[in-house]
């Protein structure tokens, strides 16, 4: 029985790991990371307030998207969060986003004092929807945060009409999306709404094992960001004054010296895991009930395929199981839950007993956050999402094995 499951006690489609970003198996960091690393420590100035490698990152990563303003920070949750206070909410200002992303997309809005609504995802990439963004905008709505899930381009043009009439702000979360574009013009994803944040946590296209990126045209913009991460205080002037509440969220030397030396490797990194998507896609088209990611503009932080359990004999879960047991990096849902189902909003867990700010005052309303709030992404995280691991390093026999399992899988369990 060649072709029994392995999670039926069948042999394994592959027994050897794949390259994966957990260590240096599936990353890209060699002799120019470390020699700038040690050029940092020679120097002796480890901090970005007297070294000058933080500030050359910040230029050549502006340069390199093409836009005005590049303020780094410690990560991709901290990136946000200068987004969110560069908007400056009012406590109990409302901010639309998905519940479908990493946690660091929404709890920099609840730091802010502001109350995250969440907005259902279209079924095909679990990106927002944007009717469901326009019936949940209110009189308090101050910003939208969109995500490139998985480096899918999300439609931030058509949230721009929406938002710019309203005098919202469209903050798009790129952790995942280095190098995706964006409609027919191929703009890039960061560029098109009025802040862009990426990542360079150990996981993302790039890394320097943490670390953030916030970018804008908007000078205004930037200026309230860079003074957020540095405690307000107005270093271009001799004042040592702060200016508003802000935190110290600035990035360190060795970490821009890692990150800087990353820059130039991120444009093979994107096309070699395009090159290795294209491979998976076309098996994936060949499978009823299963389908891939449109790779128009995406970048493949992972690799998605959206399941229809009718058709395929079986879930996401089922697939991720009976995967895993074939030796392939595989999960159901990505996440665990929605998350407007975590224990932060279920119960409200923020700043000690009070509940802050998810109260009436300062809240005009606060969602119920509460199963069936937003129904496709409870779908995808339930039955459809299935996520196999990525990488750039992955050569065409790792995909073509990741193929046969899929292969095998589907033939297994469709009737
Ligand atoms: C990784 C990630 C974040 C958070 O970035 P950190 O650097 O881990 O703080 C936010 N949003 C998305 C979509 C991510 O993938």
């Amino acid at each position: 029985m060649p072709n029994r499951l392995a999670v039926d006690g069948g042999e394994p489609v592959r027994d050897r790991p794949f390259p994966t970003v957990s260590n240096a198996s599936g990353r890209r960091i060699g002799t120019p990371e470390e020699e700038a690393v040690l050029d940092v420590l020679r120097s002796g100035q480890l901090n970005s307030t007297v070294g000058p490698v933080t500030r050359e990152f910040e230029r050549e990563f502006a340069e390199y998207y093409g836009v005005d303003h590049v303020v780094a920070s410690g990560s991709g949750t901290s990136a946000i969060h200068l987004a969110v206070a560069a908007v400056d909410p009012e406590p109990g200002d409302e901010i639309i986003t998905t519940g479908l992303s990493d946690a660091g997309t929404v709890l920099p809005i609840l730091a802010q004092n502001a109350v995250p609504v969440f907005a259902d995802v279209d079924p095909a990439s679990g990106n927002l929807d944007v009717d469901a963004v326009a019936a949940r905008i209110t009189d308090r709505t101050k910003a939208i945060i969109v995500v490139h899930l998985f480096g899918q381009p999300a439609p931030v043009a058509q949230l721009r009409a929406l938002a710019d009439p309203l005098g919202i702000v469209v903050i798009e979360d790129c952790a995942q999306a280095y190098l995706t574009t964006v409609g027919p013009d191929a703009a890039l994803a960061g560029t098109v709404g009025h802040i862009g944040c990426f990542s360079l946590q150990q996981s993302k296209h790039i890394t320097a094992g943490d670390g953030g990126l916030t970018i804008t045209d908007d000078v205004d913009l930037a200026r309230r960001a860079r003074l957020f991460a540095d405690k307000a205080w107005p270093r271009d002037t001799d004042e040592r004054s702060h200016l508003f509440l802000g935190l110290n969220y600035r990035m360190t030397e060795m970490q821009a010296a890692v990150a800087r030396a990353q820059l130039p490797r991120l444009a093979g990194v994107v096309e070699d895991r395009q090159r290795a998507a294209a491979l998976l896609t076309r098996t994936v088209a060949g499978l009823d009930g299963l389908s891939a990611a449109d790779p128009r503009g995406t970048v493949y932080w992972q690799f998605p395929i959206f399941i229809d359990p009718e058709n395929a004999g079986g879930d996401a879960p089922d697939y991720a199981r009976a995967l895993a047991a074939e030796g392939i990096p595989a999960n159901g849902g990505y996440i665990v839950r929605p998350l407007y189902l975590t224990p932060v909003f279920t119960e409200r867990r923020t700043y000690g007993e009070s509940g802050y700010p998810l109260l009436v005052p300062p809240a005009t309303a606060v969602p119920d956050y509460a199963p069936g709030l937003c129904p496709n992404t409870e779908d995808l995280i339930d039955r459809r999402l299935l996520v196999i691991g990525w990488n750039e390093n992955y050569s065409d026999d790792d995909v073509a094995d990741i193929g046969a399992a899929l292969s095998k899988v589907h033939a297994a369990k469709r009737p």
